[in-house]
């Protein structure tokens, strides 16, 4: 079967109705123990030093992994993608374009649906059986982040992994889901957790690999990721259609949608403070004014560049500012 890499969250519903496998290349770079080195191959081609690391780990993920094409997303996530496709096509690999328009328009995004549609020659039929079988598995997904904010059980770290992975399920849905009822088995019969700092993280996801066990260690725990929830698309009605489903996901449409739905999980989970991730070199780290601004709870903005562990001065601004959060508890 063909392997279509992805630069992020579309609509994967096409690509299972053609048969083909998905594969986010973001989940490869980071989980994969070579990302210094993707990131040095990518420099070795030309790829600037002042370039955020995500897309040159992309560029050499995609080289490396046998991946036959590509979509990428030119509107609605990183304004370098755009050259990146350019590179890619210069390399040989059939690149194709997609966008979740800014406007947020039901016609608009119909018409990119349909498009990707006519690219992989599927019908809206077998899509819309597709996001059918995925239904289930993102209410899974949905209970288990209940498992984490509600229920007190699951850690920031599980329920980071499992909503994030929901861009490709892994390349076999079957498979995820199996082994999602497993991990939810596990995570069920845990005790309760109680007394932690209740924490959001918002922003692209992480490039450390060590942010969630590092806060839990410092007494608290990320009980709503906010990116990777919305990766996980797993507030939707059944009979939602495709084009409302991608037209209410929250991540490509700007800030002041995103806080829109970050303001209610405050709210809802009951969060101590936010942490605010931002990735060195990306053009959203503009964004922390505006949520700074806007949001009424303790914000933490840290930044990552490579990828591994948390930096030794993050760590203490982490620390520092958990124990704050804990003194504000008093
Ligand atoms: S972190 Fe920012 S610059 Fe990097 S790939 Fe994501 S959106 Fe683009």
């Amino acid at each position: 079967m063909k392997n279509v890499g992805l630069t992020t969250t579309i609509p994967v519903e096409v690509l299972y109705a053609a048969g083909v496998i998905p594969i986010d290349l973001n989940n490869i770079f980071v989980t994969s123990n070579k990302g210094k080195e993707y990131i040095e191959k990518s420099e070795m081609e030309g790829f600037p030093r002042n370039l955020c690391s995500w897309i040159k780990g992309l560029f050499s993920v995609a080289l490396d992994n046998n991946i036959d094409q590509i979509i990428g997303v030119c509107e609605g996530d990183c304004s370098n993608t755009e050259a990146l496709l350019e590179v890619w096509r210069m390399k040989g690999l059939h690149v194709v374009p997609f966008g979740f328009p800014r406007n947020r328009n039901i016609d608009s995004i119909k018409n990119e649906i349909n498009r990707l549609m006519e690219v992989f020659n599927v019908s809206i039929r077998k899509v819309d059986g597709v996001k059918r079988e995925l239904h289930y598995i993102r209410e899974r997904i949905k209970y288990l982040d209940e498992l984490t904010w509600k229920y007190d059980k699951a850690t920031g770290f599980e329920n980071h992994l499992w909503q994030v992975c929901c861009s490709d399920f892994n390349g076999d849905y079957n498979k995820f889901s199996h082994d999602l009822e497993a991990i939810i088995s596990v995570i069920e019969a845990r005790e309760s957790r109680k007394n932690e700092i209740r924490l959001g993280y918002i922003g692209v996801p992480p490039i450390f690999t060590d942010i969630y066990d590092l806060i839990e260690g410092y007494g608290g725990r990320v009980v709503y990721n906010e990116v990777q929830r919305a990766f996980s698309m797993s507030g939707f009605d059944i009979c939602d259609s495709i084009y409302d489903m991608y037209l209410n996901y929250t991540y490509p449409y700007g800030i002041d949608f995103r806080l829109e739905d970050i303001k209610n999980q405050i709210e809802l989970r009951n969060l101590d403070g936010i942490i605010h991730y931002v990735q060195a070199f990306c053009y959203k780290g503009i964004e922390d004014i505006v949520v700074k601004n806007k949001l009424d709870v303790p914000v933490l903005t840290i930044e990552g560049d490579l990828p591994g562990q948390v930096d030794a001065r993050t760590r203490l601004r982490i620390e520092s500012f958990i124990d704050m959060l804990k003194d504000y508890r008093l």
